[in-house]
């Protein structure tokens, strides 16, 4: 996995000054890439019975689809508020300023639903944390939550303390 990362396109300063972005563009586009990063979470949680795939908007629902597709199961996508369509659910959380939210649809998970969550990356664990809040307050069950990458300095894992976390490839 640690090859990977010559997929992984380092921009600084974007999208704001400070901040280095991780760009998975270069992975997404490479056959073999893409392949085996789905292929090695859907290994990691094929025996796990999961019935949801929760993407988390945007990057999330690229990876979240092509997982669900190969699970066999079905994908939910959460997304910033306002974007969807029907009735809501929302999970607020922190920001170095401010805060900002992620919704569900309200009937998207059944009490007792197994649920995967994923995305592309996690830096601080707050849109994760929040995601998993959100399946929970539906009755759902967090599996698992997967990432493709994960920035271990920011020490996002803390706030999914107790859950089943993967990434595939770390950044110090
Ligand atoms: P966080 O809630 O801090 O874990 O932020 C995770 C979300 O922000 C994910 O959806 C990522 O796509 C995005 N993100 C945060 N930091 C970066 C970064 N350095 N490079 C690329 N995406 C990032």
């Amino acid at each position: 996995m640690e090859e990977l990362k010559r997929f992984i396109r380092d921009i600084p300063d974007f999208p704001k000054k400070g901040i280095l972005f991780r760009d998975i563009t270069p992975l997404l586009k490479d056959p073999n890439a893409f392949r085996m990063v789905v292929s090695a979470i859907c290994d990691r949680y094929r025996d796990k019975g999961v019935d949801l795939v929760a993407g988390i908007e945007a990057r999330g629902f690229i990876f979240a689809s092509a997982i669900a597709h190969s699970l066999g199961c079905g994908m939910v996508p959460v997304r910033k508020p306002g974007k969807l369509p029907y009735k809501t659910v929302k999970e607020e959380y922190e920001l170095e300023y401010g805060t900002d939210a992620v919704e569900i649809h309200e009937d998207a998970i059944s009490p007792g639903d197994k649920v995967l969550v994923v995305d592309d990356l996690i830096a601080t664990g707050g849109t994760a944390a929040a995601t998993v809040r959100l399946v929970e307050r539906l009755g759902g069950k967090v599996v698992g939550i997967a990432f493709v990458v994960e920035l271990k300095s920011l020490g996002g894992r803390k706030l999914l303390e107790g859950y089943d976390v993967t990434s595939l490839i770390q950044y110090d």
